[in-house]
């Protein structure tokens, strides 16, 4: 068979035996999906936490 399939790496380990039928391409595993999701939303929790740490600070000082 000459199908070409196109190859995308995983986005997370750059592994290149991610399968578009999986139904988590483009990655490779449910592991890296949800690493590569967890960090960027951990990101946006880490801006969230610091906020209210520094409400809780201001509250410690006053
Ligand atoms: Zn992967």
């Amino acid at each position: 068979m000459n199908l070409k399939r196109k190859i995308i790496p995983c986005p997370f380990c750059k592994d290149k035996n991610s399968d578009p039928m999986s139904g988590i391409w483009p990655f490779c595993s449910e592991r890296c999906k949800l690493s590569d999701i967890g960090e960027w939303t951990s990101e946006g929790y880490t801006i969230a936490g610091r906020a209210s740490n520094t409400e809780s600070d201001e509250q410690e000082n006053s």
